[in-house]
């Protein structure tokens, strides 16, 4: 696929506010242009004594002049840059709008497989860090642009030969120009990824600062970080330092008008082809135009930076969407079926997590996955649930292809509850109601307590007005486990599926959750995953997986006797609990 540039992609998030950009770039152009007058007043003051018999009535008009120039050049430039900073935010708030519903679209698992923190540096830092420049650049680049060229166009009006000399350093800063630009793009580059890889690193440090401690890895993980930060210093001097050199240069070349202006101006009056007064003029605007030039050399970095930052949001918006159908569809049952399904992470030569499973979850009936770790017990749940599609076959709910039917009615008949429970900072009531936002508050503590939610909940000091964030770290993993149950409870969908959902609840709640989600799912498809067998051993029928296939299928008296595998598991699971359960009474 083509590259698109930077300029369109950005300008594509501007449709709204094209008329401000517009208005913007010519108040800058008329705040550059009044920002001439004084020199014009000047020259204006020049010729008067020039020409000998100064009225000073004259003199002071062309100061007034000059003076109201300038304060007209600072409201004009006010009025562009509070129009180009609200074209900016405009932008970025388009930009952001458009990664967070590509997000929504996005296969769900291809979002929350991606590092939170390169997806939070892209939704706020690196949009942010176009702002700046962007509400700066739109219009000050063209009217700085401009403001050379009118100026250039004048002084061919007044004499050629003096245009021509004013651009006389032109040609050295082109040529430093392309030798900086040899290796800038590169150098740039090694920038950037080193920023990320630092990004990433103090990410990773934050988050896991409890492992660190924990293991007391403090040394190694501190030198991780320290590697990176020097390396970070190391990649920035380096491009800092291939350019700062040449960007001096230009920086002091560039405006050096008078190097040209000044001894062919001397030149022309002496042989008398330029007026005093034309040659005061010449002067006088190549001086003029030293400032916008000067600009010019701090748009190379920033126009970089904003390219870098707008190639990582077009990146995150490429991520294709999940093909979503318009129309909800009939569904004449709540059956699961998996039809035949193969599944990789990784579509070209990934490992195959699921080859051709066929499995039914009947409607109403208690169904279990079970088998040894990584056997891809989480990735039927997944994929029931779409937040992959799957690669060979297709999973059927009452018979229609999960692919057929809206994401937004599979959202309303499934229930997933997973081991990561994630609490949004509002409210433990709201957090619980999002499993239906109509419902009533007596109807979110009945969930709470069929959830075993309602005891922890009332000994906060705010009870279910306890926000989630002040909670957060009071709260331990099994309690915000059954938030999540209390959520699923009371959004009461047809279709349950725990994965793992109760595996940090402890024993005595466990059994008591067990019970309540038997009752409030009775009817219902469950589909439960657990380490502990103990808790699904009463499960209408148990699936055993192992390496994406399918071991067997059968009650657990049936497996027990049938399956060594399961045997096994089971054998396993029970002189665990026996073990715990000395170990407890041992310890006290
Ligand atoms: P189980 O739930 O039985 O422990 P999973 O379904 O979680 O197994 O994982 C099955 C296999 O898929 C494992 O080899 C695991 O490493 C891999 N896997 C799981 N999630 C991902 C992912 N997001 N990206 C890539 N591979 C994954």
């Amino acid at each position: 696929m083509k590259q698109k540039s930077w300029i369109s992609i950005v300008f594509a998030f501007a449709a709204q506010c094209r008329g401000k950009i517009v208005l913007s770039v010519l108040c800058a152009m008329v705040s550059v242009a009044c920002g001439l007058v004084p020199y014009w007043s000047v020259y204006r003051v020049i010729t008067l004594f020039i020409s000998g018999a100064p009225v000073l009535a004259e003199v002071w008009r062309w100061c007034w002049i000059g003076v109201g120039a300038y304060a007209l050049r600072f409201l004009f430039y006010g009025i562009s840059t509070s129009l180009s900073h609200i074209s900016a935010y405009t932008i970025l708030e388009n930009i952001r709008l458009a990664l967070a519903q590509r997000l929504m679209q996005a296969p769900l698992g291809t979002v929350t497989s991606e590092p939170v923190g390169k997806l939070k540096n892209v939704l706020v830092d690196r949009v942010e860090t176009i702002e700046l420049p962007l509400a700066h650049m739109i219009p000050e680049c063209i009217s700085n642009f401009l403001l050379p060229v009118a100026v250039f166009g004048y002084l061919v009006c007044i004499d050629w030969r003096m245009a021509l000399a004013m651009l006389v350093t032109l040609p050295f800063v082109l040529m430093a120009f392309a030798l900086m630009m040899k290796d800038f793009n590169r150098l740039y580059g090694e920038y950037m990824a080193s920023s990320n890889y630092v990004n990433g690193v103090i990410v990773e440090y934050v988050e896991g600062i409890e492992v660190i401690k924990a293991f007391n890895q403090s040394s190694s993980s501190y030198e991780k970080f320290t590697r990176a930060a020097c390396a970070f210093k190391d990649d920035t001097l380096r491009w800092y330092q291939s350019s700062w050199k040449v960007m001096n240069f230009i920086a002091a070349v560039l405006p050096s008008t008078f190097l040209g202006t000044l001894p062919i101006g001397m030149a022309l009056y002496r042989n008398g082809s330029l007026t005093p007064q034309d040659l005061a003029m010449c002067l006088i605007l190549s001086l003029g135009i030293v400032g916008p030039l000067m600009n010019f050399t701090t748009y190379i970095n920033e126009a970089k930076a904003i390219e870098y930052a707008v190639c990582d949001v077009d990146r995150l918006l490429q991520v294709a969407p999940l093909p979503d159908a318009a129309q909800p569809v009939a569904l004449i049952s709540k059956t699961i079926q998996l039809e035949d399904v193969s599944f990789s992470y990784h579509k070209e030569g990934g490992k195959q997590v699921l080859s051709h499973i066929n499995l039914m979850i009947p409607e109403g009936k208690f169904t279990a996955l079970v088998g040894p770790s990584g056997g891809g017990k989480s990735t039927i749940a997944r994929l029931i649930a779409r937040f992959w599609d799957v690669n060979e076959g297709r999973i059927t709910i009452g018979g229609v292809d999960i692919r057929k039917m809206p994401m937004s009615q599979l959202a309303d008949i499934v229930s997933f509850v997973t081991q990561d429970n994630f609490l949004f900072n509002c409210s433990l009531k709201e957090n619980i109601r999002l499993g239906n936002p109509g419902a009533t508050d007596e109807a979110v503590y009945a969930a709470a307590k069929a959830a075993c939610c309602d005891e922890f909940i009332q000994q906060l000091a705010a009870g279910y007005d306890t926000m989630a964030g002040d909670a957060g770290n009071r709260l331990s993993g099994g309690e915000k486990q059954r938030i999540s149950i209390a959520r699923m409870m009371l959004k009461n969908a047809p279709i349950v599926i725990l994965d793992e959902a109760t595996a940090f609840t402890d024993q005595e709640n466990e059994e008591k959750i067990q019970q309540s989600i038997a009752a409030l799912t009775k009817g219902k498809t469950l589909l439960v995953i657990a380490h502990r067998l103990s808790t699904i051993k009463n499960a209408d029928q148990i699936i055993v997986l192992e390496d994406g296939k399918v071991e067997a299928i059968g009650s657990h008296q049936r497996l027990l006797e049938d399956d060594a595998l399961y045997r096994g598991m089971w054998e396993a699971h029970t002189r665990a609990q026996h073990w715990s359960a000395g170990s407890g009474k041992g310890g006290h």
